[in-house]
């Protein structure tokens, strides 16, 4: 990706352990790296397609000395959120605050944290078979619309789909989601998780009966698993009803530990496994 490069902006601030550096104040120099995609301004000449560095700047100033943090790590976290909730055309930063009169008693080149944090794409599952199934599935996007941590970038049509695992209920209405995210995946689970509960979810038996289901399906090319949480979704690729609408918005996104795209995963349980999606 193109980059925007800000380098050591000096700023007077009041970030500290010590009294006298949150009372006296003392100056930090604040270096941003904005990955963005350059290409449309620089064709068209127009500032308006790309990231202003003088607002940035700006508001990297005004952010810094409006704040008091105790610790440059904590100032570099809050900073890089602000700064992507701040330009939307930024996709992710690097940011390294230097803090050169830190009270070290001993002489020293520089002291600084450099952290990159960014927008991470993650496809999201949902499933309801209880009550009014559209209206929970389209809380969902709605909540999620309301979150500033998370951008909805695609919805699939709901299909209705037969229940898997055997317990005898409704039918589902199945969809995927495509966000962005600034949420972790522990965090983004918990979020989710809180989502369910505003539409009542009640958790007795796996896979029984719920006014709506949301699993973590991918998060960028991340592979975890512990306790809570297991990226990519441990069952997916048997599931039509999750591969069929994933597959209308992410086609040829990749599986990373199977190393197939959507589609792929897609046809291969249509030909060998368990039919579910009744379109
Ligand atoms: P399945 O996960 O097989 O679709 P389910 O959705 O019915 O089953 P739940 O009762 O909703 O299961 O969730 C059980 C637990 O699964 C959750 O408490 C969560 O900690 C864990 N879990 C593990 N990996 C994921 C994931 N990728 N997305 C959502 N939950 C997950
Ligand atoms: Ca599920
Ligand atoms: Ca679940």
């Amino acid at each position: 990706m193109d980059e925007i490069i800000i380098r050591d902006l000096q700023v007077y601030a009041h970030h500290g352990v010590y009294q006298q550096e949150t009372e006296k104040g003392q100056n930090f120099l604040v270096s941003a790296v904005l990955e963005t995609d350059t290409r449309a301004a620089g064709m068209t000449d127009d500032l308006g397609l790309s990231t202003n560095y003088g607002v940035v700047c700006r508001f990297l100033n005004a952010y810094f000395t409006e704040h008091t943090f105790k610790l440059i790590e904590t100032a570099a976290e809050r900073t890089a959120e602000a700064l992507l909730l701040q330009f939307p055309r930024v996709r992710a930063v690097t940011l390294e605050i230097k803090k050169p009169e830190a009270p070290i008693p001993f002489p020293f080149g520089m002291v600084s944290v450099k952290i990159r944090r960014g927008w991470r794409r993650a496809y999201i599952a949902c499933g309801s078979n209880i009550g009014d199934k559209r209206a929970h599935l389209d809380s969902a996007v709605a909540a999620l619309r309301d979150d500033e941590q998370c951008r909805v970038i695609r919805v699939s049509d709901w299909i209705e789909t037969t229940p898997y695992g055997g317990v005898v209920q409704a039918n589902y209405l199945n969809g995927a989601l495509a966000i962005d995210t600034l949420y972790p995946p522990e965090v983004l689970l918990s979020r989710l998780q809180e989502i369910e509960r505003a539409e009542a979810r009640e958790r007795k038996e796996r896979w029984g009966p719920r006014t709506l289901d949301l699993d973590i399906l991918l998060y960028e090319d991340v592979v975890m698993e512990d306790e809570k949480l297991t990226i990519p979704h441990r069952d997916m690729k048997n599931r039509d009803f999750v591969l069929e609408p994933l597959a209308q918005i992410a086609p040829y996104e990749k599986h990373p530990i199977l190393g197939k795209c959507i589609l792929e995963l897609m046809e291969e349980v249509v030909q060998n496994g368990e039919k579910h999606a009744l379109s």
